[in-house]
């Protein structure tokens, strides 16, 4: 043995050491959170049975279909004789606990990738979906410009605030209502999936009649009635990440939608507050490869509010695909400098053009499809 591996393992460690981080979230005893693994051929008798075996514990069951085989998610409060009477179920192979904090949302409990799928909007598994249009909806004649423009780029999905969260009481608003609808005609006229921002629960009804995505604006990232109200509902959506919010913070807001029962769910990295002044935001990349490590969920990445810049938004979008993003949204105005909110960081049409060729060649190059 040599010295350095003698020394490490006589070194006793203290009793308990110290918690560095005091936001770590604690595990809970009093959760009981596994993973029911059914056989390869189990059948859906089977799998039917299991999943009223755990509400019947008072469980919540979360029945995953993977490839290869089902997966049942069970959650709730933990009594001690639940795991050995689920593990002789029919059908059950093992039962495992849950280590991450998050439960539906890690990859513990799923392997494959999810892939959200809205009318021709498809992210994640290999397929890259690209969301852009203006950040908010201005008039009719600027969304059904965006949407026709985006569309013949190559866009699957129209971005476009209708509520806006402004960081001044006194900065446009957005349209609200009128916005929604006309993002309905701009989706009607072009197929474009429509994705817009809900702030309240008190709006989730109004919004989700109109849009195909729900975005969660990375101001409301930990409003978490709001994103139980976005969890009831059949839309997917679109997380993003708060500037200040770990990654861990991040995972659990999106538990927090999923266990509602919505699994369509895009977490988007945006960029976060740092020292640095160059940019806006700062983007970190790495939040991608991270991301898929840790959860089956598909990332997306935001490079118009994470750089700031018009000039920087081409480059970082391609950078962003080449990390494994599973999408982008893209600000897209066709005047940027006439535009009611965040102008600077807006493409015009040539340029988000260029941005979808330069990201093409990157997502070919990967095997992808964008
Ligand atoms: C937006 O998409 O226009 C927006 C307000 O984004 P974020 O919530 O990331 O700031
Ligand atoms: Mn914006």
């Amino acid at each position: 043995m040599n010295a350095v591996v003698a020394r490490t393992r006589n070194r006793t460690l203290p009793e308990q050491l110290p918690d560095l981080n005091p936001y770590h979230i604690p595990s809970l005893p009093e959760l009981f959170s596994m993973i029911i693994v059914m056989e390869q051929g189990a059948t859906p008798e089977q799998i039917k049975h299991m999943i009223e075996r755990v509400e019947a514990f008072g469980l919540k069951a979360h029945p995953i279909q993977g490839t290869e085989r089902t997966v049942i998610a069970a959650i709730g409060e933990k009594r001690s004789e639940t795991k050995e009477a689920l593990a002789s179920g029919p059908g059950v192979e093992s039962v495992m606990p849950i280590l991450a904090p998050y439960k539906v949302a890690s990859r513990e409990v799923k392997k494959e990738p999810t892939q959200v799928v809205v009318r021709d909007l498809k992210v994640g598994a290999g397929s890259i979906g690209i969301m852009a249009g203006p950040c908010s909806v201005e008039s009719k004649d600027q969304i059904l410009a965006c949407a026709h423009a985006v569309k013949k780029a190559g866009a699957t999905a129209l971005r476009g605030g209708a509520f806006k969260p402004r960081t001044s009481p006194y900065a446009f608003q957005g349209m609200k209502e009128e916005g929604l609808k006309l993002l309905a005609l701009a989706r009607e006229q072009t197929g474009l999936a429509i994705v817009t921002e809900v702030m309240s629960t008190e709006e989730v009804p109004l919004v989700a009649a109109y849009a195909d995505v729900l975005q969660v604006g990375a101001r409301n990232m930990q409003n978490y009635r709001l994103l139980e109200a976005v969890g009831k509902t059949d839309r997917a959506v679109l997380l993003k990440r708060g500037p200040s919010a770990t990654m861990e913070e991040l995972l659990l807001a999106a538990e927090y939608i999923l266990n509602e029962g919505n699994p369509n769910v895009m977490l988007c990295e945006r960029g976060i507050r740092t020292f640095e002044a160059h940019t806006r935001f700062t983007l970190p990349l790495a939040s991608v490869p991270y991301l898929h490590h840790k959860t089956h969920l598909p990332v997306v990445i935001d490079p118009s509010h994470g750089t700031g810049h018009t000039y920087l938004v081409p480059d970082m979008a391609a950078a962003a695909v080449a990390a494994g993003a599973d999408g982008l949204i893209l600000e897209v105005h066709p005047d940027p400098e006439k535009a009611l909110s965040d102008g600077y960081q807006s493409l015009n049409f040539p340029q988000f053009e260029e941005t979808m060729t330069k990201c093409r060649a990157v997502a070919t190059a990967l095997g992808k499809k964008l």
